[in-house]
């Protein structure tokens, strides 16, 4: 299962929350040490290099 690395809007907290695809759409992922709802996802090196491999093939 993926990995996906997060970040606490309120209080900066970051953490990893393994997550399926399913999942990181529909479950609320809160702050495990202030427990605000707002997080952001943060983009994975893997993730990026992902998106770069599909973008190039479509390209080509
Ligand atoms: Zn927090």
């Amino acid at each position: 299962m993926p990995l996906y690395e997060f970040e606490c809007s309120k209080c900066g907290h970051r953490f990893d929350r393994v997550l399926t695809l399913s999942e990181v759409e529909t479950v609320k992922v809160t702050c495990p040490q202030c427990r605000s709802a707002k997080v952001k996802k943060l983009m994975s090196a893997g993730t990026i290099k992902t998106g770069w491999d599909g973008y190039a093939g479509k390209v080509q």
